[in-house]
């Protein structure tokens, strides 16, 4: 169990984790699935050593080559010297299952190199999942020395909407003859990609998908400065063109940099996980965790008509 452990083990981690121990970074990501009670003090000590690494989201749906594209940019990242960390997240799912990035085969080539570090996460349900337990994990990453930090949400949904907000540069994968030329609009992925990646460009229709994405992109109203997304185009199961993505992830790094919308990202990030920390806390002391509680009673008077929602909600602000 590791909520039991002794507190001294937590300095000693965070050391060998920031020495590059890939057991100790294993351990500490376990502790924030685990939202064990060492956590405020794992957190704590990785508060220094974060803010280094490029937090990079890939989203898209189900089958457009999000995996095959994680493991060519690892290839590629490695390539140019940097230290990588792949978070894969499955934020509908409370299973962490065989489907996971992290257990995948393409990852394998990946799997004894010490500068990469794996790891996919079920939020298991958890209240607050992914915007409370993703940013921890990354900041894990983050503090390991990770200069890049790829996450990649598996399954469908919100999800892609929400690793957007966790992310620096977000990728949106596209590919030709899964409908999603008709679909993107409608997923709202217009708004949240910092870049598109048109993959599968060895199939038919790829060039079309790219006219037809570059004229939606075209209409969005975008002000004097504003970053312009641009769509590069991938055949990610045969390394092709995953040079120029990397180019194109860089120089958006670059742009969050220099206009300082990097640290106006991550303020907001930094704001949502304290608002997710501090309703999580919230709620437990209500007793919405455990049993029957005060906010019960309160319901309960509510629904019988002794008591109105307004003056129970500030019955139960008052209890704090
Ligand atoms: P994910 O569900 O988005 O993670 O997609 P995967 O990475 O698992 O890829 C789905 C399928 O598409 C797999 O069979 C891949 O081998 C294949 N695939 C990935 N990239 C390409 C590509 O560029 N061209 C072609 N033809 N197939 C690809």
């Amino acid at each position: 169990m590791t909520g039991r452990r002794s507190t001294g083990d937590v300095p000693d981690l965070v050391g060998r984790a920031r020495d590059g121990d890939a057991r100790a970074v294993a351990r500490l990501i376990s502790l924030v699935e685990d939202q064990s009670p060492l956590l405020r003090e794992v957190m704590a000590a990785l508060a220094p050593h974060a803010g280094h690494a490029h937090i990079v989201g890939i989203t898209g749906s189900p089958g457009v080559g999000k995996s095959t594209s994680t493991s060519a940019l690892v290839g590629e990242l490695r390539r140019a010297g940097k230290r990588v960390g792949v978070l894969a997240v499955d934020p509908s799912s409370p299973f962490s299952g065989g489907a996971l990035l992290g257990d995948r085969v393409r990852m394998q080539e990946h799997a004894l190199d010490r500068d990469v570090y794996i790891r996919s996460m079920a939020s298991r349900g958890h209240l607050g999942g992914l915007s409370w337990t993703t940013p921890q994990a990354l900041r894990v990453l983050d503090a390991a020395g990770c200069d890049v930090v790829l996450i990649e949400t598996v399954g469908v949904g919100q999800s892609e909407v929400e690793v957007a907000g966790l992310a620096d540069t977000t990728l949106v994968l596209l590919a030709p003859g899964m409908g999603d030329g008709i679909q993107a609009a409608k997923a709202g992925i217009l708004e949240i990609g910092d870049l598109y990646v048109v993959n599968k460009a060895d199939r038919d229709g790829a060039d079309t998908l790219r006219r037809e994405l570059r004229s939606m992109l075209a209409l969005a109203d975008r002000p004097e400065g504003a970053w312009r997304p641009p769509i590069v185009k991938t055949v990610a199961s045969k390394g092709e063109g995953l040079d120029e993505l990397l180019a194109e992830i860089d120089r958006h790094g670059e742009w969050l940099r220099e206009t300082g919308e990097l640290a106006a990202r991550r303020t907001r990030r930094a704001r949502d996980e304290i608002e997710a920390i501090a309703v999580t806390a919230l709620r437990e002391r209500w007793g919405d965790v455990h049993g029957r509680s005060e906010l019960d009673e309160l319901a309960a008077a509510v629904a019988a008509g002794e008591s109105d929602p307004y003056a129970a909600a500030e019955t139960l602000l008052a209890e704090l």
